[in-house]
C-alpha cells in the first residue's frame, strides 16, 4: 500500500493526542536518548493518555524483552505494561513460524529478547548449527556478542538454512556516541556467506503487522525520529506519522526528504502531540512563483536555493520549507540548498 506523493506538512483542528486512537511510539530519540528521558516527553505522554489516547511503544531494538522495556519506561515515569511494547524480535519470530513447523529449533545470533520471542510463537531457540535448526535469526546482541556466533550462523546459511534478520539499523545511540546496529552485524555474514535474509523491523511490512495485530489500533499515529524506519514504516503501512526533533534526524535532512520519508506531522518534541497542527497556507497569484505561509514565515523555492522571510514560531518555519521544498521535488528529493533558511530559524 502507498498514500499519494505528500507535498506540505498537514494542519490538524484538533490535538493529535484527541485525532488518534493509538500513537505508536519509537523509543530511542523520541521517549529517551542513552537511557535517560527526553525533555517533555515524560508529561506530554502522560497528558495525551490522559486525552483518552492509547500508548505503545515500537522497537527495532531486539535485546531487550517487552517486560526489560516496560519496567525502564516505568522507572523513567513513563508507566508501561509489557503488553505494551512491540519489538522486532516478535515481528521476525512471527515471520518465522509462518514459514517453519511449530516446535523448530532456531539458531539464535543475538540476545534474550529474541529467544524469547521464538519461545512465544512455538519456536525452540538453538546455539550451534549442528543442533539442525530450521532457520538462522539475527538480532542486535549487544556489546557482549562473540564473534563465533557467526561463524554458528556461516555454518547453517552455507548448508542452504534459511537465515532471517529482526532488522537492519546499521547504526544505533548509545551514550556515549554511535555504534553499529544489528545491521552492521548482518553485513558481517552477508560478506561471508553472499545470502539474503528475510528482515522484519521497521520499515517493513511485518514489524507493522505485528503492531497493528497486537495493539488493535484503528486510527493509528506512528511517532518517531528517524525517516528511513520511523516514518518510512507508517508510508508502506498507509498510516498516518509524527517527526519530532529529538533524535536523528535534523531540520534540512526533512526538507530534503523523498516522498516515503515525509511525515504528516513534524514538531520539535513530543509536547507536539498536545498541540493543533497549523495548516501551510499556499499563495499561487497568475504567474507567479508559489508562496508557503505558516505562522509568521514564508518559503519560496528559489533557482538555487529555498528562500525564507517573516518571522515567528521556528516549527512554522520549517513547516513552510517543508512545503516549499516538497512542492519543488515531487516524487523526488529537493536539490536546492536550505543551509541559509534552516540557520534562520537556528535549527
Ligand atoms: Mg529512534
Amino acid at each position: 500500500m502507498s498514500q499519494t506523493v505528500r507535498t506540505r506538512p498537514e494542519g490538524s483542528e484538533r490535538q493529535l493526542s484527541q485525532a488518534y486512537d493509538t500513537a505508536l511510539l519509537d523509543l530511542d530519540g523520541v521517549v529517551y536518548a542513552g537511557g535517560a528521558a527526553i525533555e517533555h516527553a515524560v508529561p506530554s505522554l502522560a497528558a495525551a493518555r490522559g486525552d483518552g489516547m492509547r500508548l505503545a511503544y515500537v522497537t527495532n531494538n531486539a535485546l531487550r524483552t517487552p517486560q526489560t522495556v516496560a519496567a525502564h519506561l516505568t522507572e523513567l515515569g513513563v508507566p508501561a505494561e509489557a503488553s505494551e511494547i512491540i519489538t522486532s524480535a516478535q515481528a521476525v519470530a512471527r515471520l518465522i513460524s509462518d514459514q517453519v513447523p511449530s516446535g523448530s529449533r532456531v539458531l539464535v545470533i543475538g540476545g534474550e529478547g529474541l529467544r524469547a520471542a521464538l519461545r512465544e510463537r512455538g519456536l525452540v531457540p538453538v546455539e550451534f548449527a549442528d543442533e539442525e535448526p530450521a532457520a538462522v535469526v539475527q538480532g542486535y546482541g549487544g556489546p557482549d556478542l562473540a564473534w563465533g556466533r557467526f561463524w554458528e550462523a556461516c555454518y547453517a546459511i552455507e548448508r542452504g538454512v534459511p537465515w532471517f534478520a529482526s532488522n537492519t539499523d546499521l547504526t544505533i545511540p548509545s551514550g556515549r556516541g554511535i555504534v553499529p546496529g544489528n545491521g552492521a552485524a548482518v553485513e558481517v555474514v552477508r560478506i561471508a556467506t553472499g545470502a539474503e535474509p528475510q528482515v522484519a523491523g521497521k520499515p517493513l511490512p511485518p514489524m507493522h503487522r505485528e503492531t497493528i495485530l497486537r495493539t488493535g489500533a484503528e486510527r493509528p499515529l506512528v511517532v518517531g525520529d528517524r525517516l528511513d524506519t520511523d516514518i518510512e514504516g507508517a508510508f508502506q503501512g498507509g498510516v498516518d506519522s509524527f517527526l519530532v526533533l529529538t533524535g536523528v534526524t535534523a531540520a534540512a535532512q526533512l526538507v530534503a526528504a523523498p516522498p516515503q520519508h515525509r511525515p504528516s506531522y513534524v514538531d520539535a518534541d513530543l509536547r507536539g502531540l498536545l498541540t493543533d497542527q497549523p495548516e501551510v497556507v499556499a499563495d499561487r497569484g497568475a504567474g507567479k512563483q508559489a508562496v508557503f505561509r505558516c505562522g509568521g514565515w514564508a518559503a519560496v523555492a528559489g533557482q538555487e536555493e529555498l528562500e525564507l522571510s517573516g518571522q515567528g514560531a521556528a516549527l512554522d518555519g520549517l513547516r513552510a520549507l517543508c512545503a516549499a521544498a516538497w512542492t519543488a521535488a515531487g516524487d523526488g528529493s529537493c536539490a536546492l540548498d536550505s543551509g541559509k533558511a534552516v540557520a534562520r530559524l537556528g535549527l
